[in-house]
């Protein structure tokens, strides 16, 4: 199963993966997730991707379809993935295109001011990486990852200037993927303006249908 989960900055993409990975037996992945690796490893990659980043702007499509292209290829991504966060771009979903073979793309779609609160209210695990929310996902102990006793922080782009600006780059860049994936019969869409358990349930719901 091949899938790609599409939608703006904060809506739950990467929460959503992480919950229904497991049951269906296929891996994540997040192209924002091996961007920060490269980051914290301080690599040439790394260290390019960061002037974007830091600035709510997207990374170069030839890096980042780069790194897609890489990665699919290897061993733990033969029973399939969800693709969290790539494409984000109408030449990085061509080029994807000429690669794979993809069964669905889901939507996830929430108001602004939902997808605003959660962005701001989001703390990530300095070590593992889970996700976190202070109001709507808080760990057991404040600061602290209940997965590795990691300390839990906020990411630069989660800064109030950084989230407007990635809203806008989604608007402009991203948004445009709507209309290719419907023309292509491939889109699905998720309301995610409702508890996580009910956007994990809808998720599984779509997905299981595929197989
Ligand atoms: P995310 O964790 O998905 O919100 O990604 C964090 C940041 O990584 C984004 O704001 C971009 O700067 C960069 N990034 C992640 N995925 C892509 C992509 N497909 N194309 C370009 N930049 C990306």
């Amino acid at each position: 199963m091949k899938v790609i989960f599409l939608g703006p900055p904060g809506v739950g993409k990467g929460t959503v993966a992480t919950r229904v990975k497991d049951k269906l037996g296929i891996i994540q992945i997040s192209t924002g997730d091996i961007l920060r690796e490269e980051v914290k490893k301080e690599s040439d990659l790394g260290k390019k991707a960061k002037e974007y980043m830091d600035e709510g702007q997207l990374v170069p499509d030839e890096i980042v379809i780069k790194i897609i292209k890489r990665r699919v290829q290897k061993e733990d991504a033969r029973e399939g993935f969800i693709l969290d966060g790539f494409p984000r771009t109408i030449p990085q979903a061509e080029a994807l295109e000429g690669e794979i073979e993809i069964d669905k793309v889901i939507n996830f779609e929430a108001p602004e001011e939902v997808i605003i609160k959660r962005l701001s209210g989001r703390r990530v695990c300095s070590e593992c990486g889970a996700i976190y929310h202070i109001k709507n996902i808080p760990p057991k102990k404040e600061g602290v990852c209940d997965k590795c006793g990691g300390e839990l922080i906020q990411r630069d782009d989660d800064k109030p200037e950084a989230i407007k600006e990635r809203l806008e780059v989604y608007k402009e860049q991203t948004e445009p993927l709507i209309d290719f994936y419907k023309k292509r019969n491939l889109l699905v869409t998720v309301d995610a303006d409702q508890e996580l358990n009910k956007i994990i349930e809808d998720t599984l719901k779509v997905l299981k249908s595929i197989e």
